[in-house]
């Protein structure tokens, strides 16, 4: 049977760890119950260099549950990204399938069953897409979709309305792993594992307690990150306006040609207007052409896994 691990990030989360322990401990012994999982899986908690007694609960929790709650402490605040992964690289070793949800609840545990379905049923990344997003407020609602929209546009493939609830088999998280890149974007780094994948939709709800650890410059940065991380395309727009630009220098310089000639300009005007067109035109295109090495180098840096073999069939006897 499969052992599963919960991986948990925790950044200031004392009100919610206990009920957040609570609740995932009760999904595990159902599972375990229903005989989907092995009786060793268990729950990781990570502490994200939490400032409050969030570490502290971990302990208590490991000391009350040894056999169901672990615990990992980062030596300081890493951020969500980062303390996830944390979470699932030790996951990796003592575990078959990993699913990652938040500590504060608003993903919804009951489907972490339906997901364990996919997951025998032969996928080995099952994403949680929320259906609707009543429970967020009008602006972060927007914000969070025009993000989705904009990702898409820059050619980020990213799952509609998927955060970080996700379950992820074993050889997921090893091919995961030799993506080596230092910017992380997780949203946009699974699809690009291959492997068969799958959905299960959930409503979001509202935090237990406490409150968000994504204030608007953490989520913005997320956004930028996200799309800085997985596309050159803002640096093929400057390319881009920059011919845009030499084109529009010819419809100036008809312009500026046509005053010159019916006769009420003043001296020096066409030629300077002509070069200020036509100069700018020549200059972003140039940056654009420097930032297209620069962006090539940028992906080369990365040093990502360039595909990932599933299945081999030959003659040789598999390993
Ligand atoms: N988190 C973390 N490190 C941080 C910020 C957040 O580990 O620096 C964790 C946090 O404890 C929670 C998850 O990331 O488990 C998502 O954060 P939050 O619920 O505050 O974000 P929101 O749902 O408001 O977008
Ligand atoms: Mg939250």
């Amino acid at each position: 049977m499969d052992r599963l691990a919960i991986v948990v990030p925790c950044y200031n989360e004392e009100e919610v760890l206990k009920i957040a322990s609570e609740a995932l401990r009760k999904v595990l012994s159902d599972l375990i119950g229903k005989k989907k999982i092995s009786d060793d899986s268990y729950i990781l908690f990570v502490n994200d260099g939490s400032k409050d007694r969030t570490w502290e609960l971990i302990e208590e929790e490991h000391a009350a549950y040894p056999k169901e709650i672990f615990g990992v402490k980062l030596a300081g605040n890493v951020g969500h990204q980062f303390a996830l992964t944390a979470g699932l690289l030790t996951a990796m070793k003592m575990s078959d399938v990993t699913v990652s949800i938040d500590a504060d609840l608003q993903d919804d545990v009951d489907v972490i069953e339906e997901m364990i379905d996919k997951f025998h049923a032969g996928n080995d990344i099952v994403y949680g897409v929320r259906k609707e997003r009543k429970s967020d407020t009008f602006f972060k609602r927007t914000t969070a979709q025009g993000f989705y929209k904009l990702m898409a546009l820059m050619g980020v493939k990213t799952v509609y309305n998927h955060a970080d609830f996700r379950l992820m088999s074993r050889r997921a998280v090893e091919q995961f792993s030799k993506y080596e890149e230092t910017n992380l974007f997780l949203r946009g780094m699974m699809p690009l594992i291959g492997y068969q994948t799958d959905c299960v939709y959930y409503d979001r709800k509202e935090r237990v307690a406490g409150e968000s650890k994504y204030p608007l410059k953490k989520m913005l940065a997320l956004a930028f990150n996200g799309i800085s991380s997985f596309s050159v395309k803002p640096i093929s727009l400057i390319t881009g306006l920059g011919f845009f630009i030499i084109c529009a220098s010819v419809l100036a310089a008809i312009y500026a040609l046509v005053s010159y000639f019916t006769g009420h300009v003043t001296p020096g005007w066409t030629s300077l207007i002509l070069s200020i067109w036509f100069l700018g035109g020549v200059q972003l295109i140039a940056i654009g052409l420097v930032g297209q090495y620069i962006g090539k180098i940028y992906v080369e840096v990365k040093h990502r896994p360039r595909y990932n073999i599933e299945k081999v069939l030959s003659d040789e006897p598999e390993e």
